[in-house]
């Protein structure tokens, strides 16, 4: 049966109710447990298996739409778990030029292993122009902080055809934003430290496949480097997944008002949101996104500004990350790693009132303006 995202985002990963039991049983912190005669699981060794991690991996994999998944300690561990489990030397791996910059650092890591590591920008599928002989495509949709899009399902057939897998870093959508394994991707993988948890409180990842033997093999990396949620994060991730949902949909009708009201402003250009009906990745991410998102990048004058601007706000607090309930924004030059302008902001729109986070906005942009 069909069931809407409220109904399922309340519902996943919950075990059937039992007298007397709580709704979601609380962490279980445990480094062993008791195990006599011969060691077979479920739950052997803390750093295999735990019950926190099975239920949550149970939530996350309904909202893939069905998937296996495999936690991880935070979003880069599990990136990291599929590009290096799935990669030997001789390898040809392809990357977005534009993804996040730490997962771009992981092409110096695989040319020492002897891996071939090919890049191309997210906009206009310009991957596919580099993927003959390829092992793992790695996509990363919308892209940050740039926020192109590409075409998965396009690309996804195109790599198949030439033997390659298919990685989608899906976290700035969420799977109830977009479900990369139904576009035909064989790893949907995401940062759950951004929104999918969603109140900034602490770090998770996960790679969702369909292929039990894929699955099997990253949950193999997960013990070897040892790469585990602590319980507690875990929980309070679960937890947070009954929101998901109400914090997408309200995070994404503040990000377009905020977008709409900076489209007229003359000190902001580069304005990206794929939610915009005129944003040059909206018509290809309406075919493939069910939401768009909370974070909106535009370009102000210059660095000075920039933080004039950052420093004025008074509902949006100066931090890097996205997805949390509440609105952050940083000019993400100040990392380096990033093709972006001095001036360029990336800003994350929380749940506060569209009534109070857009006027503030525009109200700090004028206080920018005027200190020129
Ligand atoms: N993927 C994307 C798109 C990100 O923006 C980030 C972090 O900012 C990561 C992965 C890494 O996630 P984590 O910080 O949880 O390791």
């Amino acid at each position: 049966m069909d069931i809407g995202d409220g109904t399922l985002a309340v519902g996943a990963g919950r075990p059937p109710a039992e007298k007397y039991a709580p709704a979601l049983p609380g962490p279980v912190f445990a480094a062993h447990f008791h195990l006599p005669g011969e060691p077979v699981g479920p739950y052997t060794y803390g750093r295999d298996a735990n019950p926190t991690w099975t239920l949550l991996e149970a939530a996350i994999g309904e909202l893939e739409g069905g998937a296996e998944v495999v936690t991880f300690a935070s979003g880069m561990a599990a990136i990291a778990a599929v590009v290096l489990s799935q990669v030997k030397a001789g390898d040809v791996v392809v990357m977005p030029t534009d993804c996040y910059n730490v997962t771009r650092a992981l092409k110096d890591r695989l040319e020492s292993y002897g891996a071939e590591v090919r890049m191309a920008p997210t906009a206009d599928d310009a991957q596919l122009g580099v993927l003959d002989g390829a092992r793992l495509v790695w996509l990363e949709t919308p892209s940050n902080p740039n926020l192109d899009v590409c075409d998965i399902a396009r690309i996804a057939d195109a790599a198949h055809a030439g033997g390659a897998l298919v990685a989608v870093d899906n976290t700035l959508s969420t799977p109830l934003g977009q479900r990369p394994l139904d576009l035909g991707a064989d790893f949907s993988v995401a940062s759950d430290t951004k929104a999918m948890s969603g109140h900034g409180d602490l770090l998770l990842g996960h790679v969702a496949t369909r292929d039990a033997g894929l699955a099997e093999s990253v949950r193999l990396w997960r013990k070897t480097v040892g790469a585990i949620p602590g319980p507690m994060e875990a929980w309070l991730a679960h937890r947070s997944l009954a929101t998901l949902h109400l914090r997408l949909d309200r995070q994404a009708a503040n990000a377009l008002a905020l977008a709409t009201a900076l489209k007229d402003r003359p000190e902001v250009s580069g304005l990206r949101y794929p939610g915009l009906p005129d944003d040059p990745s909206h018509e290809l991410a309406s075919r493939q996104m069910r939401r768009f998102g909370c974070v909106v990048s535009f370009t102000l004058p210059d660095e000075a500004f920039a933080e004039r601007f950052l420093g004025a706000l008074r509902f949006a607090a100066q931090a890097t990350s996205f997805g949390s309930v509440h609105s952050s924004a940083e000019r993400r030059g100040r990392w380096g790693g990033d093709a972006v302008e001095p001036g360029f902001v990336r800003f994350s729109v929380g749940v506060e009132d569209a009534g109070d986070l857009v006027p503030d906005v525009l109200r700090a942009l004028d206080e920018a303006a005027k200190n020129r």
